[in-house]
């Protein structure tokens, strides 16, 4: 019998309908959880239907196929075995009649029928895995697509987040299973049918037909119920489940093991597993021992019923009412009663919770994406020229949130400026460089590029606009090369335009060095000879990138933090010579970078305090004085005076 899957998690945007409060809110009750199921059940045969017509329609051949077989097959065998009768009861037969008995016509027939379903099968088996792999790549590719067009702010929600990676790793494999489950219902009915018509049929047994419904009716019950108790327990002790896997995960993830080895930190998570184990078991164990038993009583019933039925119709094999195949069909019947009406149960439950984590897909499918044009035809940048950035009033803050991480912050930044963010962890600048790039929209004010508002612009080319290089850039496990060509892929680059883009990082130096040079595939995830680079020099291949990309506003978010200090001030410096009078916006948090700014903003809690050149700044004597004084101190002490030469050779440019 089909069982429905044990540890599923309980899709985390399911709400389940509020059941009815009095008999009149019945029909409420009903509608939604029927409506609800069939229309996730309609979404998901779309999507199968869309994957390939051919999936469903064999899907429900195969149903009907295996609905009718058993019926036919026993009753083939019964009447081989009642032909047998028939001779051994009449004497033995001259060998050469056998070729004209219905004997043999009918072993022929049993063969053909054998063979009939093990051809199905197979040929079915084989269909069905490719059409799993088709369903799961349909779906994969429904989510990436979307997911190109999802608006940031929606991964900055906990509850989106969640539903997503459900929907990555569940909607692939659920469709065909649940459309599979659902067919394999019509299968379970028409082999109900078929077996309870041979029941009736028999003289004096079709009252047996009732009793056996009768008594399979509650085992099925049980046997639905608890898979929904174990369905509700898993999601109850999903909190249990996931620390298990985190605790397990802790131990062999590739980040953590150096910390997890030096702190002795691996009999810790071991321990912590053991108590979320603890605390998942106690209460399994108890479903599982409960169901258990009232299987164990179940089956005795059953059996009992059973042996009495089977005496009953030997019995009347000894009187000669009935013949010995009469007897393999009919208790055969009675067995196949008891099995589809559990299976039919079962199967429903299973369908119905399956149905559930659909709505994962089918949320995150509806996601509306906001971040798009506000007016058609959407203006195109003109790109290759220069550029004039205006912040006006613009405050903001992320959704689902209570406090603006900006507020009210204006500014222009000429063409072919360089524009520095100054203040503390938090102050807001990495939020201003995605507004600005129109990652999120201002909750208030307005952003203009070249005196239009940047909600004007299509998508594309506005991005196509900028050249950035986030804290958190990207690591792909691709080559050195391929690293550096991801700055456009739309771009035909040349060996030495990625060489080019290099040098100007300074990367080029030590991937020269590079046995492989250009061709160093990064990472050891998929290449055993993948190299592991140290994390300035990730940064210097992504400082590479964006001079790849040669786009018309280059944005550096702490381009440095990783480097030291002399290395900082070599790209910074060379930066500047080559950034071809781009506009150009960094932010960093060492002053000695900003000197080079043509303005400079301060801001501090979400507010633009400062506004002006290095020397203005430093000639107010206000926060950018302060926070500049502090650091020229500690690169006289702790960097020595090499450093501080450069500092105070950028600061009297
Ligand atoms: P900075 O770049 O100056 O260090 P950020 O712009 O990154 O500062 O962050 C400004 C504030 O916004 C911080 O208080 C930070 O916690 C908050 N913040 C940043 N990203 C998010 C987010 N995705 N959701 C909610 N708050 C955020």
């Amino acid at each position: 019998m089909a069982m429905p899957p044990m540890g599923g998690r309980m899709p985390p945007n399911y709400q389940r309908p509020k059941p009815p409060a009095s008999i009149k809110d019945l029909p409420r009750y009903l509608k939604e959880v029927f409506g609800g199921f069939f229309k996730r059940f309609f979404y998901i045969l779309k999507l199968v239907w869309n994957t390939g017509h051919w999936i469903p329609l064999l899907l429900a051949f195969v149903a009907l196929f295996k609905g009718v077989t058993p019926v036919i097959g026993s009753l083939i065998s019964q009447r081989i075995l009642n032909s047998l009768q028939a001779v051994i009861q009449t004497g033995p037969q001259p060998e050469s009649t056998f070729r004209s008995s219905p004997i043999l016509y009918l072993l022929i027939a049993l063969i053909v029928y054998r063979l009939l379903i093990l051809v199905v099968n197979n040929i079915s088996s084989a269909l069905n895995r490719i059409a799993g792999e088709k369903v799961v790549k349909e779906v994969k590719e429904q989510i990436m697509t979307k997911s190109k067009e999802i608006d940031l702010a929606s991964f900055d929600n906990a509850a989106f987040y969640e539903k997503m990676e459900n929907a990555e790793r569940e909607a692939g494999h659920r469709p065909l299973h649940i459309l599979t489950q659902t067919l394999g219902i019509i299968s379970s009915v028409i082999e109900l049918i078929s077996f309870m018509v041979v029941l009736l049929s028999a003289p004096g047994l079709s009252w047996i037909t009732f009793v056996v419904i009768g008594v399979s009716i509650p085992s099925a019950i049980i046997n639905f119920v608890y898979r929904r108790k174990n369905f509700r327990y898993m999601r109850f002790s999903s909190k249990e489940r996931r620390q298990m896997n985190y605790f397990s995960g802790v131990l062999v993830d590739k980040d953590l093991v150096k910390e997890v080895r030096l702190y002795d930190l691996a009999d810790s998570f071991i321990g912590r597993y053991f108590t979320a184990f603890k605390a998942y078991y106690k209460g399994l164990r108890k479903l599982i021992l409960t169901e258990g038993a009232w299987q164990v009583f179940f089956s005795v019933i059953t059996g009992v019923t059973n042996l009495v039925f089977y005496i009953m119709i030997a019995k009347r094999v000894f009187t000669g009412e009935f013949q010995i195949g009469d007897y393999t069909l009919y208790t055969g019947a009675i067995a196949s009663v008891a099995t589809s009406i559990s299976t039919l149960i079962a199967s429903t439950g299973t369908i119905y919770e399956g149905t559930l984590f659909i709505d994962n897909l089918i949320a995150f499918m509806n996601e509306k994406q906001t971040i798009i044009p506000c007016c058609q035809p959407a203006e195109q940048v003109t790109h290759g020229a220069e550029h004039t950035i205006e912040f006006q009033d613009v405050s903001f803050r992320y959704p689902g949130t209570r406090k603006d991480v900006l507020q009210n912050v204006s500014f222009t930044i000429q063409p072919g400026q360089t524009l520095a963010l100054v203040g503390l962890n938090g102050a807001g600048k990495t939020t201003l460089i995605k507004l600005l790039t129109r990652l999120y929209d201002p909750t208030a004010g307005r952003i203009l590029l070249d005196g239009k508002d940047l909600k004007t612009y299509d998508i594309k080319s506005l991005y196509q606009t900028f050249g950035i290089i986030f804290q958190d850039f990207g690591k792909y496990a691709l080559s050195v090369k391929e690293n550096i060509q991801l700055g456009d892929i739309h771009k035909e680059g040349s060996m030495e335009t990625v060489a080019y883009a290099a040098r100007q990082s300074t990367a080029g130096d030590y991937i020269d060095k590079l046995p492989r040079g250009y061709d160093t595939p990064l990472m050891r995830i998929f290449e055993q000879d993948g190299l592991e680079l140290s994390i300035g020099q990730w940064h210097k291949l992504a400082i590479a990138r964006a001079f790849y990309a040669n786009s018309d506003i280059m944005i550096l978010d702490e381009p440095t933090a990783s480097l030291d200090p002399m290395a900082e001030q070599e790209i910074f410096n060379q930066f500047d010579q080559l950034r071809n009078n781009k506009t150009t916006v960094f932010v960093s948090h060492r002053l000695s970078s900003a000197t080079i700014a043509d303005q400079i903003l301060v801001i501090e809690h979400g507010q633009l305090i400062e506004k002006g050149s290095h020397r203005e700044l430093m000639a107010q004597k206000g926060k950018y004085y302060d926070l500049f004084t502090t650091q020229s101190k500690r690169y006289v002490t702790q960097e020595g005076e090499g450093n501080n030469r450069v500092l105070q050779d950028n600061c009297n440019k």
